[in-house]
């Protein structure tokens, strides 16, 4: 079989060298834009062009900057009815690249680049102005195992999903995270899976079942470096290089963002365009929203006593055309307005009794 890579970046270049399958011989390039005509000896095609008609397969890196829905559609106008995600762990690993690896989509489903849930909602950090209101919840709440799993998999019935991350909150809180972590790799056999944790709660994991678990179901770490964690990080590398675990720790977190207002007169265009959230969609008992802020602003607004911020633009799971009404989440909702075009920067800290000020830009 004939197979192109898309991208001649360093991404696309390594999938070119490191794929490797006696049965599927990689021999083109596909580029929005050419510069040359080759690369490394490898022609670059453009889409579209007749080329195409002998291709059998396209391989695409997994990286955010690519726009999948895109993409994936104008493959499949130019005839192309296999296309599998190379994950961008493999790339970062610098392995060669396997069949099993790929994520093979399912052309009959539509595309979700990414997903997020809170599998717990309260943390042990309790940041100032937390993006998830995690300061504001002082009891456990907890998604629900068995409602969990129903929408997750209501959810993958009917969308590629390429990246999902469990998180809170804290998600090391939750009890059960084995479990969610089990269910999840069953639901989502191929996707890149990954476990967001401020880290501080890595090194008083006791029986380490955790990561033996992490391990076999091949879940890997986002560690978030705040300042308490990065008192610890060596430690927490020790610990996961230990049990061979892949983690990846963020950036240095000196400062967050505070983007709401209450005038409801910015641009929704340019707040979503700017907005750190773009391209999340977020899951919560039952619904999917465009973005944590949407799925947990009842809870700034029920602990300040807040009335005149919109109502939530959730979309049911279990209503008819709910995956059209998720495709429209890609315009900006009632809450963009409410978000700042220029959100205000201030110096992360920790805040034990929340200010409604914390979260607003003015
Ligand atoms: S560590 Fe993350 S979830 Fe916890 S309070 Fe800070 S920002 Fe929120
Ligand atoms: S409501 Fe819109 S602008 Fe605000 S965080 Fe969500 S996606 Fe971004």
């Amino acid at each position: 079989m004939i197979a192109a890579v898309w991208g001649t970046g360093e991404f696309g270049k390594y999938i070119k060298q490191y794929f490797n399958n006696e049965k599927i011989s990689v021999e083109y390039f596909i580029d929005q834009n050419r510069d040359a005509l080759t690369l490394n000896g490898t022609q670059i095609i453009l889409l579209p062009e007749k080329y195409l008609e002998e291709l059998d397969i396209v391989l695409i890196g997994m990286l955010k900057e690519i726009p999948f829905k895109d993409v994936v559609k104008k493959l499949r106008m130019a005839g192309i009815n296999k296309i599998g995600i190379v994950p961008a762990y493999i790339f970062m690993s610098g392995k060669e690249i396997s069949i099993k690896d790929i994520f093979w989509l399912d052309l009959k489903k539509e595309i979700m680049p990414y997903l997020e849930t809170n599998i717990i909602d309260s943390c042990n950090l309790k940041c100032k102005g937390c993006t998830h209101f995690s300061n504001l919840y002082t009891n456990n709440s907890i998604y629900d195992i068995e409602l969990f799993k129903k929408d997750l998999s209501k959810l993958e019935e009917n969308f590629n999903i390429l990246y999902f991350r469990l998180l809170g909150g804290e998600p090391l809180l939750n009890p059960d995270l084995v479990q969610y972590i089990k269910i999840t790799r069953t639901i989502l056999p191929s996707t890149d899976i990954r476990i967001v944790t401020n880290g501080l709660l890595i090194l008083q994991q006791k029986e380490d079942v955790l990561f033996h678990v992490m391990k076999q179901y091949n879940i890997s770490f986002d560690i978030s470096s705040y300042q308490p964690t990065r008192k610890i990080k060596h430690s927490i590398i020790k610990k996961l290089d230990a049990y061979d675990l892949r983690y990846r720790f963020s950036i240095d977190i000196e400062t967050f963002n505070a983007l709401l207002t209450m005038h409801g007169k910015n641009n929704p265009q340019i707040s979503q365009e700017k907005c750190f959230n773009r391209g999340c969609r977020f899951l919560r008992e039952g619904k999917l929203y465009k973005c944590p802020l949407d799925g947990l602003m009842y809870k700034y607004k029920e602990y300040f006593g807040i009335d005149n911020l919109p109502i939530d633009s959730g979309v049911n799971l279990y209503m008819d055309d709910f995956t059209g009404r998720i495709n429209a989440l890609d315009d900006a909702i009632s809450l963009c307005k409410y978000c700042s075009e220029k959100p205000r920067i201030f110096k992360w800290d920790v805040a034990r009794k929340p200010e409604i000020d914390d979260w607003l830009d003015c």
